[in-house]
């Protein structure tokens, strides 16, 4: 059986990844400071396991921690030596990732994402891990692509989020190339990943007043008080609104796992793939199939167009989709189906 280290295990998407993975076999060390997530994940994520009559929540190993503690890091690394069973590889998902807040507070951004990243492969270097799947984001692309985009489209982000991302895949190309015998690395650029774990029982819990547009969405369907607010009537789309690529969160954890089986199964690599369903979604269409499926009102109105948003960001995931065998398989209908159980039945999150 295979050991992976999954850091930020008990957020949106780390959560949906260790249930796919503790399904396929793994053994998940899930690694959480709790900061922005809560400790009630880890007994949901167990309930999954007992809903499939398995008893692979046993596989399921929690260390509470800050990845800015090297010696915290040290000790999960080398106690999995000493128990003879190392940690094969890594999923790195932990770090902030509200790009409002990066942008009030960018330093707080470069101290958490980057030392944190940092202390984390300097100690699988140590113990000779050399297998990273990195959580980067959409984000690093400029706004000057033009969709779809592809993963040699011109890099720039436009936030500090999205410049921890890029310069992260930035260490991560210098680590490989320092010694590019030993690395198996993969960069996952996400793109809209919305929806929940078809049982309710995760979902996205953002802390605070959520920024997203699906989590609003939500909101606005279940207080007939709150209008979402539209950022633009007027953008060159088919209807006036933003284009998205909106894949569901399920889907994005199954990605995971087959990133995890291709670095295994093949050389030494750094890639940086799209993680996208490669269809555009507007804003307007977005609310009409949530309306719909789930027969819900959802009242907005426009306003505005939001500082630095961009017209339509849609990926071209031919080569994620050819390299990994994998095809997003859950429809638009899914993901506003299952999002929205998920946000019924947890209306005031964890
Ligand atoms: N959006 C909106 N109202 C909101 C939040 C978002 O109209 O309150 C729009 C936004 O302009 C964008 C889309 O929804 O076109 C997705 O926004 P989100 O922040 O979820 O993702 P991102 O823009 O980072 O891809």
């Amino acid at each position: 059986m295979k050991r992976i280290l999954i850091t930020g295990g008990a957020g949106f998407i780390g959560s949906h990844t260790c249930v796919s993975l503790l399904e396929n076999d793994y053994e998940v060390y899930l690694v959480d400071s709790f900061v922005n997530s809560s400790p009630i994940v880890i007994n949901r994520i167990l309930s999954i396991c007992d809903l499939n009559n398995s008893n692979l929540g046993k596989n399921l190993k929690v260390f509470k921690g800050d990845l800015k503690d090297k010696v915290f890091i040290e000790d999960i690394f080398s106690n999995a030596d000493k128990s003879g069973n190392p940690i094969n590889g890594v999923i790195h998902f932990a770090g902030l990732k509200a790009v409002n807040e990066s942008v009030l507070n960018p330093l707080r951004y470069w101290q958490e994402n980057i030392f944190s990243s940092l202390n984390l492969v300097s100690v699988m270097k140590k113990y000779n891990c050399n297998l990273l799947v990195f959580s980067s984001s959409a984000t690093v692309y400029g706004k000057e692509s033009s969709s779809p985009i592809k993963e040699n489209s011109y890099l720039n982000p436009s936030n500090p989020y999205g410049n921890t991302k890029l310069t992260i895949e930035k260490i991560l190309n210098d680590l490989y190339d320092e010694n590019s015998n030993i690395w198996k690395i993969a960069c996952l650029r996400y793109f809209n990943p919305i929806g929940a774990h078809t049982s309710s029982l995760i979902g996205e819990n953002p802390v605070g007043m959520p920024n997203n547009l699906f989590p609003l969405i939500c909101n606005a369907a279940l207080d007939n008080n709150t209008k979402l607010k539209i950022f633009g009537s007027d953008w060159d789309t088919i209807d006036g609104t933003c284009i998205r690529d909106y894949i569901h969160v399920s889907d994005v954890a199954e990605g995971h796992l087959k990133t995890l089986e291709y670095l295994n199964n093949h050389k030494t690599n750094i890639l940086k793939m799209n993680i996208g369903t490669g269809l555009g979604t507007s804003v307007l269409e977005l609310i009409e199939t949530f309306s719909r499926v789930n027969k819900v009102t959802v009242d907005y109105k426009f306003t505005s167009r939001r500082d630095g948003d961009s017209k339509e960001i849609v990926a071209d995931n031919s080569f994620s989709s050819s390299l990994l065998n994998w095809i997003p398989k859950r429809s638009l209908e899914d993901m506003c189906i299952d999002g929205w159980n998920w946000k019924k039945n947890n209306v005031n999150g964890f």
